[in-house]
């Protein structure tokens, strides 16, 4: 049975939260490095800014980015879901699922949406083709052939770079 129990919003969330990891000026930085650090992207995501919140978004972030990019399997998730449930309520048009995260409410929403663009849009949340890029892309096109994070910087970017090696390559 595939049960998915996400919204755009919590879409936006795992994918703004796989980008917390951007390479800045040629420097790996982590957005989420410590709490105070932290503080302001968990109050733009409604999650309470605790020690025990932020540890495991983070540990769950690591998994979720190996998992994106096939070098881990998503059994590794099994950790954050020992005490996370889904609960239907009846509405006038169907059910509605509310997540219960238990511990962790971030990491559960975050693989919980995962796991939802997993089921409707396989193959669509990717890491950017830019190896020196950490970023990731979830591609909406119809063609489903976006490559970079941003054409306006990765994909520019390594255009204008394969175009330096042809020229090279010519002279
Ligand atoms: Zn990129």
């Amino acid at each position: 049975m595939d049960v998915y129990a996400t919204t755009a919003g919590d879409e936006a969330f795992l994918l703004d939260l796989l980008n917390t990891t951007p390479v800045i000026d040629g420097a790996p930085t982590d957005l989420l490095a410590d709490l105070a650090t932290a503080a302001p992207w968990l109050a733009d995501h409604e999650i309470a800014a605790t020690t025990g919140e932020l540890a495991a978004l983070v540990r769950a972030r690591g998994v979720l980015q190996a998992v994106v990019r096939g070098d881990e399997s998503p059994s590794a998730l099994q950790p954050f879901l020992d005490r996370v449930h889904l609960a239907p309520t009846g509405t006038d048009t169907g059910l509605q699922w509310r997540l219960h995260g238990g511990d962790a409410t971030g990491a559960a929403r975050a693989i919980v949406a995962w796991d939802g663009l997993r089921i409707t849009s396989p193959g669509r949340l990717r890491p950017c083709a830019n190896t020196e890029c950490r970023l990731f892309l979830l591609d909406r096109s119809k063609p489903n052939t976006a490559r970079w994070c941003s054409m306006a910087i990765c994909g520019n970017r390594m255009k204008a770079r394969r175009h330096y090696r042809r020229s090279r390559a010519d002279s």
